[in-house]
């Protein structure tokens, strides 16, 4: 059996008839099988705008030997009776629990939130009534901040190939559609993210994974740089390691990890609002139409050196998506943005955000508390202003030209809308740099303008990073694994995965 692997172009609204058919005329055969590796939109012409694919298909016909696939991800496994805690059901935690409870440990994830048909049900309500969950909300609950989001599975990150194919090779296993394995942008969207994290669940604990819900992580008992005992609200767990991945909203859990001795530093941080537009607006811009056969919704990702002071760039766009009422606290009010996996919805939106300092925003050196303080004071600031979950809002010219009040209009946003002068909402150097931003943004998209900018943007990335050994051991620590967006050191659904599966890996290695 040879193997040959051709990239074609197609027209956006193809059918399986038609690549078999390319295929077939490509390399002068007629029986074989094929599977695509990677698909991806060129829209660099848009009177021609076209999918690319690439194809590897298997035939007598053909000569050609199979490329030797990457190692992937060997967990082995050992039953050493070892005891493992891991805090947050997130991305970075579930992963490292999985993997964990491969090896053989026995394990036990303690989440402070509901499970995910109580939480999908509990933020329904939240989005009806305005009435904040503390145990259940946008943040906290059963996958994480990931679970009510886009669920675009890219990553920027490098060294993490292995973790990554073991992510995606998870997911589908779970019910993710089959082109999350070769879309050169997978997205899940937030319907089957909730359907997949569920079934995850189901494969730990038929592993024998303990998942411990409606249970907080309080305190650390430790004696001598080890970690004896997890203190949380449903009593004391004893475990020989302790991999902590709470995300990067839980305050106090940040709180009670600096008072016990871990280490963190500050580090650049992204703050900014969130942009809206009609789809078709985006649409238009992007492919010259307002609809292209075959393809969901038009995407973008600008980047701007703001007003020179501060780089400013889109972030977690989310076309055809909603924007969500994201805060993680009753007295806080940030915004974030989701979308299901047909992303049709009538808006696209995108964070908005500027990169900066903590020292720079305070006026001089902040120590990671501060920091902390800062920037929860900045989302409660945002809940004052509204008295409630209200999105302060203006148009994107008003942003530009300081002009108010801008009028009503409509939006995706649940929780209703209410005129400001964003600008002076958001701290000074901020609201400068996104204007300069604003203004280029509109060169780059037709009608950019016309669009809304809302709410506080503040969880795109964490302004504090924690000190830890290349094997992901808090400094100063003997068993505690500080991981995921929380550790501040990844960011988004596939690099905070490859984070916890790293430090499993490592404590696996270590243990046999
Ligand atoms: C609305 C929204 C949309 C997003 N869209 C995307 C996207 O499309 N693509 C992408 O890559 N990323 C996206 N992100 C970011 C992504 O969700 C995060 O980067 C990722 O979830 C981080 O994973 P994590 O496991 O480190 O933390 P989290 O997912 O935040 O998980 C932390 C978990 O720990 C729990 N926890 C916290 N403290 C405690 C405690 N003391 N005790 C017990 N449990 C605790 C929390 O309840 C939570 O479940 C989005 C985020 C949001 C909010």
């Amino acid at each position: 059996m040879g193997y040959r692997e051709i990239s074609l172009k197609l027209p956006t609204d193809y059918q399986e008839d038609e690549l078999k058919k390319r295929i077939e005329i490509e390399l002068g055969i007629k029986g074989f099988s094929h599977q695509i590796e990677n698909k991806s939109l060129d829209a660099r012409k848009k009177d021609r705008i076209h999918w690319l694919i690439r194809v590897s298909v298997l035939s007598e016909e053909i000569q050609g030997n199979a490329p030797l696939l990457p190692p992937s991800l060997l967990v082995p496994y050992r039953k050493t009776g070892k005891k493992a805690v891991v805090v947050g059901s997130g991305p970075a935690g579930f992963f490292a629990a999985f993997v964990l409870q491969k090896a053989g440990f026995h394990t036990t994830i303690i989440e402070r939130g509901t499970d995910v048909h109580k939480r999908t049900a509990e933020i329904r309500e939240f989005e009806k009534t305005g009435v904040f969950n503390p145990v259940s909300n946008y943040a906290f609950g059963e996958g994480g901040a990931g679970t009510f989001s886009d669920g675009k599975l890219t990553s920027r990150s490098k060294h993490i190939s292995k973790e990554r194919q073991f992510i995606l090779e998870s997911y589908i296993s779970a019910g993710a559609p089959e082109e999350t394995g070769y879309m050169a942008h997978p997205h899940l969207g937030s319907d089957n993210i909730r359907k997949i994290v569920k079934n995850l669940r189901d494969a730990f604990s038929d592993m024998g994974g303990s998942v411990l819900f409606e249970t907080m992580l309080e305190d650390l008992k430790i004696e001598d740089g080890i970690v004896i005992e997890a203190i949380t609200t449903s009593g004391g767990i004893e475990a020989d390691c302790f991999i902590i991945a709470p995300g990067h909203s839980a305050y106090e859990t940040y709180r009670m990890l600096i008072r016990r001795g871990v280490q963190f530093r500050t580090k650049h941080f992204a703050l900014g609002s969130r942009v809206e537009h009609p789809q078709e607006i985006i649409n238009k811009a992007q492919w010259g139409r307002e609809k292209l056969p075959g393809v969901m919704a038009a995407q973008y990702r600008l980047t701007s050196q703001g007003d020179g002071n501060l780089p400013v760039y889109t972030f977690c766009m989310c076309p055809g998506g909603t924007v969500v009422p994201a805060a993680a606290y009753q007295n806080t009010n940030i915004v974030n943005g989701m979308s299901l996996h047909k992303r049709d919805g009538k808006f696209a939106n995108a964070a908005c955000v500027a990169g900066v300092h903590p020292d720079k925003l305070i006026g001089r050196e902040a120590t990671p508390e501060e920091a902390l303080d800062w920037l929860e004071a900045l989302e409660e600031s945002f809940y004052q202003y509204s008295d409630g979950f209200k999105a302060p809002f203006c148009s994107i010219r008003n942003f530009i030209d300081r002009k108010e009040p801008s009028d009503i209009v409509e939006t995706s946003y649940p929780l209703k809308l209410k005129p400001a002068a964003l600008w002076d909402l958001l701290p000074a150097e901020v609201s400068s740099a996104i204007r300069e931003g604003l203004r280029e943004f509109n060169r780059k998209i037709r009608g950019f303008e016309t669009g809304s900018i809302m709410g506080l943007e503040s969880k795109t990335s964490s302004p504090i990073q924690v000190l830890r050994e290349k094997d992901r051991r808090c400094t100063d620590f003997e068993n505690l694994y500080l991981v995921g967006e929380g550790s501040g050191c990844s960011g988004g659904i596939i690099s905070s995965g490859a984070d916890g599966i790293k430090a499993a890996m490592s404590i696996i290695e270590g243990a046999l």
